[in-house]
């Protein structure tokens, strides 16, 4: 069992529909869980979505929290499935950075990620993650560290969504 020192209990909103038919829909809006339901759903059922909904978004929030652990699956998986299972690293963790979002100190092997990388969407985080893996091989941003990181396939992509945060005009 997870320990949660936060559980995640926000107020819950109940919106009652008549064209809905059978699905529940829950979102966040405002720190509100709305709940949407069909209006002939008993309050009982009402109920008990709300919490289901509840715990599912509780789920989501925290497989979004910084984890180390997560860090080293998604470090081991990518070096299998893009890097041909080669690469070798002392160690891999979240860090607070402010200016970068990742560093790779070469001679220990030692891989950082940082903190505020822990929200973004995971083949974003994922191309930090190759990023700094192709720099155990090559410390420079050569061709040869280019071929490296362009064997995940999103890499042009993650860089220009990395881009556009960095330049403010959107929040990770
Ligand atoms: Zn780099």
């Amino acid at each position: 069992m997870e320990t949660n020192h936060n559980p995640f209990t926000p107020p819950i909103r109940i919106v009652a529909s008549r064209r809905r038919r059978r699905t529940v829909a829950a979102r966040l809006r405002s720190g509100v869980l709305e709940l949407l339901v069909p209006d002939w759903m008993p309050r009982a059922e009402r109920e008990r979505w709300a919490e289901e909904m509840r715990r599912r978004l509780e789920r989501r929030m925290q497989r979004a929290r910084p984890s180390d652990q997560r860090l080293s699956e998604r470090a081991r998986a990518l070096n299998e499935r893009y890097l041909g299972g080669r690469l070798r690293w002392t160690s891999i963790a979240f860090a607070d950075m402010s200016h970068l979002w990742g560093s790779c100190t070469f001679t220990t092997g030692a891989i950082r990620i940082a903190t505020r990388a822990s929200s973004l969407p995971e083949w974003v985080l994922d191309y930090l993650v190759v990023h700094e893996l192709a720099h155990l091989e090559h410390s420079d941003h050569g061709p040869a560290f280019h071929e490296l990181e362009n064997r995940y396939p999103l890499t042009e992509r993650a860089r220009g969504y990395l881009m556009a945060i960095d330049q403010g005009a959107a929040t990770p």
